[in-house]
């Protein structure tokens, strides 16, 4: 049986010419219902937990297609494991602070710091395509137990 949601999905792959295969549906639908920053490993562990058919090798070529057009995007925090996301719409973008501690991820937007950036790349004449920030430090939870309760 096929879900609605499903339906649109295959859509969205047939309007990129690109051919829904399980997999690519698989990981899409995983990281669209999570929301969250997953390395390959973790896709992969959630999916056969779904007792869904997938092994490694697949799951970092399933990435690596799903990146090449636009449906997810690739992050990098800086420790060595690549991150994945549902790209979203570019009116939807957002920017990151990691959690040093517990790896926590924050999305934020913030209207001031987009505009200051057109702003900064309009003073040189530089043609802004796109942009990542990421933020690192410590989250409330992480910086409060660090904190002896007095
Ligand atoms: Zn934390
Ligand atoms: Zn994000």
């Amino acid at each position: 049986m096929q879900t609605q949601a499903e339906g649109s999905l295959k859509r969205v792959f047939r309007d990129n010419a690109l051919k829904a295969t399980p997999q690519r549906l698989d990981v899409l639908k995983l990281l669209m219902t999570s929301g969250e920053h997953l390395d390959a490993e973790e896709i992969y562990k959630r999916l056969l937990k779904k007792k869904k058919n997938v092994s490694r090798a697949t799951i970092y070529r399933t990435l690596e297609v799903l990146v090449e057009y636009d449906f997810v995007r690739k992050l990098d925090f800086a420790d060595g494991r690549m991150r994945y996301e549902q790209n979203q719409n570019p009116d939807e973008h957002h920017d990151h602070m990691v959690c040093q501690v517990c790896g926590k991820v924050f999305e934020f937007f913030n209207p001031q710091i987009e505009a200051l950036q057109e702003a900064i790349a309009q003073e040189i004449n530089f043609q802004m395509l796109s942009h990542t920030m990421h933020i690192y430090g410590i989250c409330s939870a992480c910086g409060d137990s660090a904190d002896p309760v007095a």
